[in-house]
């Protein structure tokens, strides 16, 4: 069978043909390792569950070391483009060259492909060691804005011309009192980007019956950034899902606190307060919607309450394409020594083939994955967290997880 492009039609839905072409990027430092196993895993699921009638067709961008190495550019426009027209691509991690005048590369893969929203899956894995009591209750989604906030990284140095000249406008034209030899930092965030991010959030929550959406903000200091996401937030709730959500205020006002059958709650939460809620009852959030900064911070912390980053997966979603990414940094100290935890990849791979439809596999993954942590076969991470853990390498525990799929596909 001939491989084809993945394509989007005219509605936003995907198209996926059984030999799709995927885009990926092995990433620096331990990226060959973690995509080495993970590639046998999502290889090994498709073949277990479709029997040859389905099969990924993986392409290779060279991007991050490996593509300055071998083409002296650290990400194309050929590579950006390549994901752009295949609309889905899967990323290793990629290290950010210190001071080479190149800011992120994940960063800016995130905003040159405007990949609007971060999403974070936060589920416990037993018997994962976690600080929680009962981490069994954390089942939840964050969409973290991938745009604007912070990550526009508008900045102006202390003591730098461009400060001082922002400094006097703001006194001169507004009144505003900046102290002397402030470096400044500015804070965008819009209704649009607040509104797409919200929305595909509540999208979410509606498709796979989740029962709330939480807007997490800093409204009470910064009103109209924070507090006009909140805002923008309610609004896109009312404009285009007024049928399948009502707000927390209405669910005591009208329905006694109790859900009705398909609803969705939207609530919203003061972000310093959410993070003590997030580990008190956890099981009263479900999916997260918030700006960018709030989110870097929630997801990682929560990614703690169920075992750390080496167990949580990512994905970054546009409106034209998707990147779904280990959610870890390279790991330097460990490259090339295929000792690292796969898994965070691994269910990248699993969030992958359910975007794509392919929601057999994605399960199949899933389930081989926790029955192999269950059984104490684990990386080296783990193992010094597990009494009685049998620690294998990388590579291992990708066999490991397959064997398990073959064995109960
Ligand atoms: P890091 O690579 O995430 O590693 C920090 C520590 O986290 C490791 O030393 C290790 O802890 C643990 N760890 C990370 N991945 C693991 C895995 N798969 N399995 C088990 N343990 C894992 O963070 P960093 O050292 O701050 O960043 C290194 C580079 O990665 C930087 O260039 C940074 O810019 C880049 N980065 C890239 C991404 C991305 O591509 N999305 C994200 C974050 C950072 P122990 O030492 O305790 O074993």
């Amino acid at each position: 069978m001939k491989s084809e492009k993945i394509v989007k039609a005219g509605d936003g839905s995907l198209v996926v043909p059984d030999f799709p072409i995927i885009p990926y990027i092995e990433g620096d430092g331990t990226g060959p390792d973690i995509w080495a196993a993970t590639r046998i895993v999502i290889d090994g699921a498709v073949q277990t569950v479709y029997g040859g009638k389905r099969k990924i067709d993986w392409l290779e961008l060279l991007v991050g070391e490996k593509g300055f190495d071998k083409t002296g550019e650290w990400l194309s426009d050929q590579a950006l483009n390549t994901i752009k027209d295949h609309v889905v691509a899967i990323k290793g991690p990629l290290t950010t060259p210190v001071g080479k005048g190149i800011r992120s590369l994940n960063v800016t893969i995130r905003q040159k492909l405007d990949l609007f929203a971060c999403i974070r899956p936060v589920k416990y894995i037993d018997p994962v060691p976690s600080p929680m009591k009962s981490p069994e209750k954390i089942d939840m989604v964050v969409f973290r804005e991938n745009t604007e906030d912070v990550y526009a990284g508008i900045e102006y140095e202390a003591e730098s011309d461009a400060s001082r000249k922002i400094a006097a406008f703001l006194k001169e034209s507004m009144g505003a009192d900046i102290p002397e030899g402030s470096g400044i930092g500015i804070k965008p965030m819009s209704a649009r980007n607040s509104k797409r991010l919200v929305a595909s959030a509540i999208s979410h929550a509606i498709l796979n019956h989740l029962p709330s959406v939480t807007l997490m903000h800093k409204g009470n200091i910064m009103k109209f950034t924070e507090g006009a996401f909140r805002t923008w937030g309610y609004e896109v709730a009312r404009e285009k899902f007024a049928g399948q959500t009502i707000t927390e205020e209405e669910l005591f006002e009208k329905y006694n606190g109790k859900r009705p059958e398909g609803k969705v709650v939207i609530k919203d939460r003061i972000a310093d307060m959410l993070f003590q809620q997030v580990l008190l009852r956890p099981d009263e959030f479900s999916v997260i919607a918030t700006p960018n900064l709030n989110g870097d911070y929630i997801s990682d912390a929560l990614a703690a309450q169920v075992g750390g980053l080496g167990m949580a997966p990512g994905a970054n979603i546009g409106d034209t394409c998707a990147v779904f990414e280990a959610t870890h940094g390279t790991a330097p100290k460990y490259a090339g020594l295929d000792k690292v935890n796969p898994t965070s990849l691994i269910l990248s791979g699993a969030m992958m083939l359910d975007y794509m439809g392919w929601k057999e596999a994605a399960t199949a993954i899933r389930s081989a994955l926790q029955q192999t942590v269950k059984a104490g076969i684990v990386t080296y991470d783990l193992a010094r967290q597990i009494e009685g853990a049998r620690e294998v390498r990388c590579s291992e525990f990708g066999r490991a997880v397959l064997a398990n799929m073959k064995k109960a596909g």
